[in-house]
């Protein structure tokens, strides 16, 4: 038991290794193949079940098996410092606390490792100024949560036009959090493509009513699994 089938991008691999992965967790057997056929997915899993990399692992191979995606930005009129300009990140990772974006984050930058993959971190209670420096930079994968992401949106700093994949993690945690307005507001914004327009992949650790309207809303043609 590997992660070699179906294969995944061979630097992911090596970087895979480097962090001592060895065998897959029961979620990552069964997100992997879902996510890289190309599914949406709605999976039930608890924290400690290795969910982050059962979502990072087929999403980071696919973007990197695409490449370096050309971004046409425009410079902003003063001209002045790449760290003013606006974010088009890729893939965008909500989670409900600064403590499980940061897990996610560092989690990310350890699967990017020498790539062209540039993972970004937005969460309240910290310097924006900061958050926005890193994202002016460049930023293809932004994990973020609700509040801050939206203040950063009505600061017209980020667009989300060019989402391929769309992750809600710990969904009912995000919704027992009131998040419910601001996770509305990022995913049906007029910037961000619609269900078939991107990858949508939610985890939550239980599925009550609440959820599954989510899912309906979000989610296009889902698989569905829980472990
Ligand atoms: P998570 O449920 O994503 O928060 O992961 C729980 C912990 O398990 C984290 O510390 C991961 O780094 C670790 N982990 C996840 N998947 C694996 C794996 N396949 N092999 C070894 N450790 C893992």
């Amino acid at each position: 038991n590997t992660f070699t089938s179906p294969p995944l991008n061979e630097h992911l691999l090596s970087n895979i290794k480097l962090a001592q992965y060895s065998t897959p967790t029961p979620v990552q057997k069964y997100s992997v193949p879902i996510v890289m056929s190309g599914r949406d997915l709605m999976a039930c899993a608890q924290t400690g079940s290795g969910k982050t990399a059962g979502f990072l692992f087929p999403v980071l191979s696919r973007l990197f098996n695409e490449g370096p995606q050309e971004v046409v930005q425009k410079k902003n009129n003063r001209g002045s410092s790449r760290d003013s300009q606006k974010a088009y990140p890729e893939i965008l990772i909500l989670a409900p606390t600064r403590e499980l974006a940061s897990q996610i984050y560092k989690e990310t930058k350890k699967f990017c490792y020498r790539s062209f993959v540039r993972p970004c971190v937005a969460y309240g209670g910290a310097d924006i100024g900061q958050q926005l420096r890193l994202l002016g930079r460049g930023c293809q994968v932004l994990v973020a949560t609700p509040g801050r992401l939206v203040d950063i949106l009505e600061r017209r700093r980020l667009s989300l036009k060019n989402i391929r994949y769309l992750v809600l993690d710990e969904a009912d945690r995000m919704l027992d959090m009131g998040f419910e307005p601001q996770i509305r507001r990022i995913v049906q914004g007029e910037d961000m493509p619609g269900p078939t327009g991107r990858h949508t992949l939610m985890f939550s650790a239980t599925f009550p009513e609440s959820i599954q309207t989510l899912a309906r809303e979000f989610l296009n043609n889902y698989v569905f699994f829980t472990v």
